[in-house]
């Protein structure tokens, strides 16, 4: 019933009184600001984002290593940069760049644009570092970084990239940054994301290279400038093993580069990958080890390597992401239909005379109750089965066809419910509850909010955001509103959840999304042309009560055609055009008003 919060939740939301809340500040239920901002004039899915956890995550990386080096007596110093490719969305970069600045917490460009925004918003003295594939313009970028005065870091991907610094350093009278080597670990990570590490690895030198690249800066009295060795074994690395792997490999190399002359090599850069918990279920743990583990091993093994090799022991850097950025942001999306709603007894068209299976059907939904409810729902299946063949030998109609479908599910739900009641002792019951799940549809698209459970299976936790205090009882399928089938989170017997049976003529339902602040904006679809939620961000004041400080509705109809590349214009004379069939005036231009209020109407649902 609590949908697992204690195992993803990091204790930052709890439920009281059937709403979920989150923890902190005057604790609202997250109901209430969705409401508000409904009120306000928004409707359809909308994307919270709450920068104390963006804090929260900061803090606790930050004092989980220095607690580390205390407690080892570590030399070295940590120090952390953002991954911008995670997510660089202003809504979430700008609060990020406010908090980071007490942390001198810095930013990390995987490309020419990303680096634009690191020399823009980056806090005067945090640190920048530069990966991925460059062109000399990319490196030139990053020299006018230097010239800002931020403490830049170029890692280099291959000897290319080091011979095109070496020319671009040419150029200028000063070299302002310092080069990186990334390194090609033969450990990879595990998991969906671990390619980025490994001996097949598409980034990184391997050791050979490296010799190499060290020659070349020697001839080019460049050597000083050599200050980090770099490595990621890959994303959500959900067992610690292969991360100690990598420290051993890479403290090895970076003692064995310092004794080859390396004397202003003075760090070694962890990369990303330290893991999220997105599993709802105990028995289906996501990872296996804490910050506190994580950060201790990685301090200790450093410590060992560099006093064994008698060299100084290297500052730390961090590139996680994912560890930073997801708890920060939720989705929240209304469900909009459920659908065993049309299952409903006002639907029923009884006649005066019905086929007796029909009749005796409807006897056992009238008198189904706790005690009987295995067995009439064992008979209503049967009747079922019979009703069927006697509509495909044309022995009934349609009429009593649906009749019988309304009634078999209203016992369906019946008997569920009296099940859930006695804890699904009945094996039988339990299988059909998980064959004959209710969907439900939500308004959101997967291939725009949730892309990794698409492409990868990625599952994030699911739930609702209110009544909690009743126990949900129907096996849950969830539809988006694409129009794809892809467009589903089917019911999964591994990943069971179940959801209320609500009647939505009555009462709202919404789903919440969690842990989505990391990849999945960038990532999104506009599939089907749904692009962008609505989206907001919500503070505390000092006295803790909730402020909605930014509101971003999501994108019109003609805004994402813009996008496309249409003109515009010829869209909208072509619409015009195709009404001048209509002869009396009054009337075309009624209805072209109206087409054209409906071109700025929002591209998601409305809750009609
Ligand atoms: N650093 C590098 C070089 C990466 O490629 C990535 C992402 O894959 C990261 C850091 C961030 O990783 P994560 O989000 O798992 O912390």
């Amino acid at each position: 019933m609590n949908y697992g919060i204690d195992i993803w939740g990091g204790n930052n939301f709890f439920i009281e009184n059937g709403k979920l809340k989150v923890n902190f500040g005057n604790q609202p239920a997250l109901i209430d600001i969705i409401k508000e901002i409904e009120e306000r004039g928004f409707q359809g899915p909308i994307l919270l984002r709450f920068p104390h956890l963006i804090r929260k995550q900061i803090n606790s990386l930050y004092s989980a290593f220095n607690k580390a080096i205390k407690e080892f007596n570590y030399k070295g110093k940590f120090h952390a940069v953002f991954p911008l490719k995670v997510n660089q969305f202003p809504t979430f970069v700008k609060p990020l760049i406010k908090i980071a600045n007490k942390f001198n917490y810095g930013l990390e460009a995987g490309s020419k644009a990303e680096l634009i925004l690191a020399m823009a918003y980056n806090n005067k003295n945090a640190p920048i570092t530069i990966n991925g594939f460059k062109d000399k313009d990319m490196i030139r970028l990053a020299f006018i970084a230097g010239f800002m005065g931020y403490d830049v870091t170029i890692t280099i991907e291959g000897l290319n990239e080091l011979n095109s610094i070496i020319e671009v350093s040419k150029e200028y009278e000063k070299i302002p940054v310092n080069i990186g080597i990334r390194i090609r670990l033969h450990t990879s990570g595990v998991g969906i994301w671990a390619k980025s590490g490994g001996i097949e690895s598409k980034f990184g030198l391997s050791s050979t290279e490296i010799i190499e690249a060290i020659d070349i800066l020697k001839k080019e009295k460049m050597l000083d400038k050599l200050k980090m060795i770099h490595f990621h074994i890959g994303s959500q690395i959900n067992d610690i093993s292969p991360l100690k792997k990598a420290i051993r490999e890479s403290g090895n190399i970076y003692a064995d580069l310092r004794k080859m002359g390396a004397k202003n090599l003075s760090a070694i850069n962890i990369g990303g990958g330290l893991a999220i918990e997105y599993s709802q279920w105990e028995e289906k743990r996501d990872k296996n080890y804490s910050i506190e583990e994580f950060s201790n091993d990685v301090v200790y093994l450093l410590k060992e390597i560099s006093q064994k090799k008698e060299v100084p022991m290297p500052d730390i850097f961090t590139e996680s992401g994912r560890f930073i950025a997801s708890p920060s942001t939720i989705l929240i999306a209304p469900v909009i239909e459920l659908f065993s709603q049309e299952y409903h007894e006002k639907n029923l068209k009884l006649k005066d005379k019905n086929p007796d299976l029909v009749e005796e059907l409807y006897d056992l939904y009238k008198t189904i109750n706790e005690n009987n409810y295995i067995e009439y729902f064992h008979d209503a299946l049967d009747h079922f089965e019979s009703l069927l063949t006697l509509f495909d030998l044309g022995i009934i109609d349609l009429i009593d066809r649906s009749n019988s479908e309304i009634l078999v599910n209203l016992m369906i739900k019946k008997a569920i419910t009296y099940a859930t009641l006695k804890g699904f002792k009945n094996k039988d019951l339990k299988s059909i509850n998980e064959k004959i799940q209710e969907k439900y549809l939500a308004n959101f698209s997967i291939f725009q909010s949730l892309p990794d459970f698409w492409g990868l299976g990625q599952r994030f936790p699911i739930m609702p955001l209110t009544k909690l205090n009743i126990t949900p009882t129907r096996s849950a399928t969830i539809w988006d509103i694409t129009c794809d089938s892809d467009g589903e989170i089917p019911f999964s017997k591994e990943y069971p959840l179940y959801l209320h049976d609500v009647d939505l003529e009555k009462e709202d339902y919404y789903l919440g999304f969690f842990l989505v602040g990391a990849y999945q904006e960038i990532l999104g679809m506009k599939h089907n042309l749904f692009s962008y939620t609505n989206e907001a961000i919500i503070n505390f004041d000092i006295e803790g009560n909730y402020e909605i400080e930014f509101l971003e509705p999501t994108q019109k109809i003609r805004e994402i055609l813009i996008d496309l590349d249409y003109d515009i214009d010829e869209i909208e004379r072509l619409l015009k055009n195709k009404l001048e069939i209509i002869n009396d005036e009054e009337e075309r231009k009624e209805i072209l008003g109206e087409l054209f209020l409906l071109l700025n109407d929002m591209i998601y649902l409305k809750n009609d």
